[in-house]
């Protein structure tokens, strides 16, 4: 796992990685993850968030605390924490400098409760510029709480609801040749970090066996 941190209140968040170098939060791990559970995900035996969660021991430890914080975080601390992170973001020289957060790299959002709670998290720290954009599989929830303050969201499901407000993530086996293909280098592409409606096809990487779990 890479570099991480946490905020005196105790929400621990990773500092990416050379191709993803942003602040990234998960509400669970991909163990735990209630869209799987759901049969709301669309790819859960190959699932490369599980895949690190089996193959390095810090890793599900690390999420599971992330997880555990969100569970009892209260309006306040969430205020708190904004803060502390922006502040943090100042201080640090060049890890995870930039005023982008990402969220659910792994897992995702519990319920509409915490999804409220995530969208005054956000908002806060939008107020100091940051941009926030991630990936929840949770179309039985209400996104909009978190859609109308301008959170970037990336749909690993499909729906007519948030069609047009959302983009669509998609793992697939092959491309089609018809949607941009993700090359997974968020350092010099912002696709993911802007909402057309338009589908983002991702080709699954990790184990091979997994693959055949696509169509
Ligand atoms: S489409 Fe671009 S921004 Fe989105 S995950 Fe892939 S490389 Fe990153």
């Amino acid at each position: 796992m890479g570099n991480s941190s946490i905020t005196s209140n105790g929400l621990e968040y990773s500092l990416g990685n050379t191709k993803v170098p942003f602040v990234i939060v998960n509400f669970t791990s991909a163990t735990a993850c209630p869209a799987k559970r759901l049969g709301l995900c669309q790819c859960p035996v190959a699932c490369y968030a599980k895949q690190q969660e089996e193959m390095w021991p810090t890793v599900l430890p690390f999420r599971t605390r992330q997880a555990t914080w969100w569970e009892t975080a209260t309006s306040h601390q969430v205020n708190l924490a904004a803060d502390e992170m922006e502040q943090q973001r100042q201080n640090r020289q060049t890890v995870a400098k930039d005023k982008v957060l990402r969220f659910s790299e792994a897992g995702d959002f519990v319920s509409q409760k915490q999804i409220n709670l995530f969208a005054q998290f956000a908002q806060r720290l939008m107020s100091y510029g940051w941009t926030i954009y991630g990936y929840t599989a949770r179309t039985d929830l209400n996104l909009f709480p978190l859609i109308n303050i301008g959170v970037k969201i990336n749909l690993s499901n499909d729906s007519k609801t948030y069609a047009k407000v959302t983009n669509r993530f998609k793992a697939v086996k092959q491309a089609s040749g018809n949607s941009f293909l993700c090359q997974g280098d968020c350092r010099t592409c912002k696709v993911c970090r802007i909402v057309t409606g338009k589908t983002i096809e991702i080709a699954l990487h990790g184990k091979r066996k997994y693959k055949q779990e696509l169509s």
